[in-house]
This record gives structure tokens, sequence and C-alpha cells, in this order.
């Protein structure tokens, strides 16, 4: 048994930070990992895992209540949601995947310790308030991997009633009649999705010019003319006036502003929901006092193998720049121990890590939009391919969206890749792929792809760079 207070690595946060200390077993390290709540953090209790479970309900109920008969099935009119038992299978579906962090910890021998942690040193915590009781533990090397929280907007804190996060969303077992969400980034349409679907009627409420805002300008148009199409009413350039705010009972009415305060929209609804992004949470863990290390906003400044400026101190997740995804908290924790355990891991490149956003259409990308790749100094060409003129996408009956690569234009290597459309997020794997190995477009067209597949999207986007697409 190793020793309960003595580790070749000590992770602080047992979030995805969880596939880290299996990578360190396997390389035959001892670890000991701090976790104050539940294994698997955000993204198995209250984020990726749960939310795609609602979303993947929502999806079944559109298909089978919108397209059941295009589709040819008879007697889909009587079909309702039953939120309490997808609630419970929500739940589920959560428990089985936190057991099965527990059981993953279990078999490669990762010592967990329940309670919180402060650091009293660059490689030492101190664990107290839970079931592991107080201790002082030391190691030889420390990950900090404590995640993030929703951020508030001021004004509109939130109430847990009338005035809720994705966290309390989540644990909700109804649907509320009508909903205003604040912010069109990932977690704002996915929720806009899975409400519209389930019958509400649905704001969505974005400060920037356009929804989606991080993603390729043709991939948030194409989301909006959908979006729009669904019902969902979308205000962009715009926000809630937090003075204008009034509490019902039951409800809660405001004005929607435009960014100039020209145009005001008063608004009455069950809920709002407000997803303007996450803050890392660094706030109380001791990091002020360890020498070298960097702080900004809240972030842990890290080097590309994840270290601080501290000795044998690493960062990964939420609380580092970059982007705040599961997978790539995960592959900088394998990155991280593999450095610490004297391997030769490549570097993290951001531009490598996909991401995908769980609506309807989905969307997927991978490195940089256009605008940014030019803003980089390279000279494009691009290429798209709409989903409408693919055979399986009118056999699956998903036919919105499409897919865009931007390549070098002297090269014709990729830099970037969007998707809009059915199965996004399963599609950006290959570009994904063919950028880590500096594909270039053409080697993307060259790749048979299986018929009738939605992934035939991508040979022909990719011609599309150089205007060769054959179904159009
Ligand atoms: C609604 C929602 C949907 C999402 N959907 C997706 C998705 O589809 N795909 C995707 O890739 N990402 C998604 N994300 C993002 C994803 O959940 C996060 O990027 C990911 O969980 C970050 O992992 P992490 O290990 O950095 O932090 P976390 O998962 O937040 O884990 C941190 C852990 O540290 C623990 N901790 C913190 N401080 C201490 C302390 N002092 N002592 C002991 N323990 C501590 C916490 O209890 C927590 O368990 C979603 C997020 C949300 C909110």
């Amino acid at each position: 048994m190793p020793d309960p207070q003595r580790f070749d690595l000590l992770i602080l946060g047992g979030g995805m930070s969880y596939v880290g200390a299996i990578r360190a077993a396997q390389l035959g390290l001892s670890v000991g990992l701090v976790e104050r709540d539940k294994l698997g953090g955000t993204c198995l209790n209250r984020g990726c895992i749960p939310s795609k479970a609602l979303l993947e309900t929502a999806d079944l109920l559109h298909r089978v209540t919108e397209q059941g008969a295009e589709f040819g099935l008879a007697g889909h009119e009587g079909i309702q949601l039953d939120y309490p038992a997808l609630a419970k299978r929500r739940d589920a579906v959560v428990e089985k995947h936190v057991n099965g962090v527990e059981f993953l910890m279990k078999k490669n021998k990762v010592t967990v310790l329940r309670g919180n942690g402060v650091l009293s040193g660059p490689t030492s915590v101190r664990v107290g308030g839970g079931e592991s009781g107080e201790l002082e533990v030391t190691a030889a090397n420390l990950m900090l991997a404590t995640g993030s929280a929703p951020r508030a907007l001021p004004g509109l804190e939130p109430d847990g009633r009338l005035v809720i996060t994705s966290d309390e969303a989540l644990a909700r077992d109804d649907v509320p009649p009508r909903v205003a969400i604040v912010g069109a980034g990932a977690i704002g349409v996915e929720w806009a999705s899975m409400y519209r679907d389930f019958g509400a009627e649905v704001s969505l409420i974005e400060f920037a010019d356009r929804v989606v805002p991080l993603e390729d300008p043709e991939v948030g148009k194409e989301l909006a003319r959908v979006f729009r199409r669904r019902g969902i009413a979308i205000h962009v350039g715009s926000t809630i006036d937090p003075e204008t705010l009034k509490k019902g009972e039951s409800d809660v009415s405001f004005q929607v502003a435009t960014r100039d305060g020209a145009k005001r929209t008063e608004m009455t609804v069950d809920v709002v929901l407000v997803a303007v992004g996450r803050r890392p949470l660094t706030d109380g863990i001791g990091l002020e006092a360890i020498a070298g290390v960097e702080v900004d906003r809240g972030y842990v400044t890290v080097d590309e193998f994840m270290r601080t400026g501290a000795p044998n101190l690493y960062a990964i997740g939420d609380i580092v720049p970059g982007f705040a995804l599961a997978h790539v908290a995960s592959h900088e924790a394998v990155v991280a121990v593999e450095h610490m355990a004297g391997h030769d891991p490549e570097p993290i490149r951001m531009e490598l890590m996909p991401r995908v956003t769980f609506c309807r259409p989905q969307i997927a990308s991978v490195g940089l939009t256009e605008e940014e790749a030019r803003a980089a100094g390279h000279e494009v060409k691009t290429g798209s391919f709409p989903f409408r003129a693919l055979g399986k996408a009118t056999i699956v009956g998903e036919i919105d969206g499409f897919a865009k690569f931007v390549a070098d234009a002297g090269s014709g290597i990729l830099l970037g890749t969007h998707i809009i459309g059915p199965h996004a997020g399963d599609l950006i794997a290959e570009p994904s792929f063919a950028q880590m190995v500096d594909g270039t477009a053409a080697e993307v067209a060259m790749n048979v792809h299986a018929h009738p597949t939605l992934p035939e999207v991508l040979p022909e986007a990719a011609l599309a760079v150089d205007g060769a697409a054959f179904h159009v």
C-alpha cells in the first residue's frame, strides 16, 4: 500500500484529471487524488454527461414527433415528454459513469482522499473537512485541477429559482414553459435547442453580434437561420437590463436592451438561464503562497507541458487558459503526467483541440476560423459543401448546414474545419486528425469515404477548396 501521506503525484481536484491519474499509475507512479465532491467533476456530474443525456431525448422527441409522419411512422401524435422519467435516466447515466471512475481509481490503485484541499507548499496539500479527515499530504509532483463554476452577471445573480445557471437547470425535473437564455455560446445554444424541442418558448439573448460568437461567422449565421425557423427568438447585440428586473411569485419580467440602449423589448418568462461562461476556481486553494506561480484573472499560467512557474507544480483543465472542454482537460493531464514522469510527450497545441456544441444542428470545429487564419497572416482558400446535396443527409432527414475547410492558399495545408449539421461532433474526428498531421485538402479528398454516409461531406468540401466539388 502506498503511504497515504506521500505520493509521486498528488492531484488536487478529481474531475477530468482522473485520466491523468490513470496514466500516472500506468507509468508506475503512486498517485493521490484529492476531491471534495463526486469524482468526475463538472463533466460527469453537472456538464457534458447529464446535458447530453437530456439532449439525446430532445433529439429523439424531435425525430419522432416532427419527422415521424414523413418517415412513415403512425401513432406518434400521442407521444409526450415524461420529464421525471427523463430525469431518472439522466441521473442513472451520471451515476453509472461516476461509479465507473470510482472503479478505475481502485483498479489503478489511485488513493482518493476525500475532502477540501489547500496548498501548503508547491508540492504539499492540507486536506480537511471530508471523509479522509485532516491530513497533510506531500508529493514529488503536484497537479492542480480544481475546475470552474458558472460565471455570474452583475444584477443577474442566480437565485436558484427564477434566475439560474446550468447547474440548477440540470438539477431541475421539469421544463419551464418560457425561458430566456442569456449567452449564446456553447452552453446557451444547447439549452435553447433542448428547451425548444421540449416545447418551451425560448428567447436567446447574446451581447455579441452573432450567436456562437467563437465559431466561424457563417456557422453562426446558419445556426441563427435554423433556430429562427424552429421558433427560437434571437436577440443579438443585446442584454437584459438588470435595472428593469422584476421578480414575481413564479415569473420574472425585464427589458432586453440593445447594446446602445436604443431598442428595448419587454419580456416575461418563468426562468432566466444565465450562460455567460465559466470562471476558474483558483481562489482559496493557497496559490498566493507559492513562489513562481503566475495567475492571470484567475487562470494559472502554464507552458506547453502544463508546468506552472513553480518546480514540479502542474495545472490542467478549466483553470488554465485555452478551451474549457473535458477532452482538453484530460489530454492536458496526460501530457503533464508523461512530462513529469520523464517521458517526451508532444506539447499541447490548443489549435488542434476539437470543439463540439450539441445543439440541433450540431456544430463542430477545429483550428482557425477564416477570419483568424487571415488575421494570423495566412493567405487562405476555403471550400464548403452543403449537407442538402448529400444522399445520406436526405435519408437521415437532416439537411441543414455544411462543412467548410480553411486551407493555406499555397500549400493547401488545412488550417481550420467548421461543420454545422447532423453528427458534426462525430464528423470532426477526421479533420482533427488531418490537421494534426498537417494534412491538405487534397489528401482529405483523396481519402475514399463509404457511400452513403455523412462523412462524404468532407471530401466534397475538400474538393470545393479548389472549386471541384462533384455534387453541386
Ligand atoms: C453544462 C455544461 C456542459 C458541458 N458540456 C461539455 C461537452 O459536451 N463537452 C466538453 O468537452 N465539455 C463540456 N463542458 C465542459 C467540461 O465539463 C469541463 O471543461 C471539464 O469538466 C473541466 O474539467 P476539469 O477537470 O478542469 O474541472 P472539473 O470537471 O470542474 O473538476 C474539478 C474538480 O475539482 C474539485 N475541487 C475543486 N476545488 C477543490 C479543492 N480545493 N479540494 C478538493 N477538490 C476540489 C471539484 O469538486 C471538481 O470535482 C460542459 C460544461 C458545462 C457546465
